[in-house]
């Protein structure tokens, strides 16, 4: 298992870390096999989508928050409930085949990380198995 380190800035954030896990199936040197992505954080999620407009990014950041507002009639006392469920909606993992050392990804497809309680340094575990 590998791990690679993601730092945010914001309480909400997506991070393009394509290029990360594409180092890793590089030195790793898998020429065909199938990766996984997993964050072992509880108010951080992993998803795959469009990485050529940034706008894409801001859109679902935004839709996110109003989806699940900040503050609202949650239980839990830590404070960022908000941040577990958006968690939740995007999932804790993605899985990518990789073709020839690469990552087969769609042309406009990007892997991101997403933190909703930030900012915060995270680690992201990327396992490959070689097929
Ligand atoms: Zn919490």
């Amino acid at each position: 298992m590998r791990e690679i380190k993601v730092v945010t800035r914001k309480r909400n954030e997506m991070v393009d870390i394509t290029r990360d896990v594409q180092d890793v199936v590089e030195q790793e040197n898998i020429d065909e096999g199938v990766a996984i992505v997993y964050v072992p954080h509880t108010t951080a999620g992993i998803t795959i989508n469009e990485g050529a407009d940034p706008s894409v990014q801001r859109d679902i950041v935004e839709t996110l928050k109003k989806l699940v507002p900040e503050t609202g009639n949650y239980n839990h006392i830590e404070g960022n409930s908000d941040a577990h469920i958006k968690a939740s909606i995007l999932g804790s993992s993605v899985t990518v085949l990789i073709k020839n050392e690469r990552l087969v990804l769609g042309t406009w497809q990007h892997i991101f990380f997403y933190e909703g309680d930030g900012p915060r340094t995270r680690k992201v575990i990327i396992k490959i198995f070689s097929s």
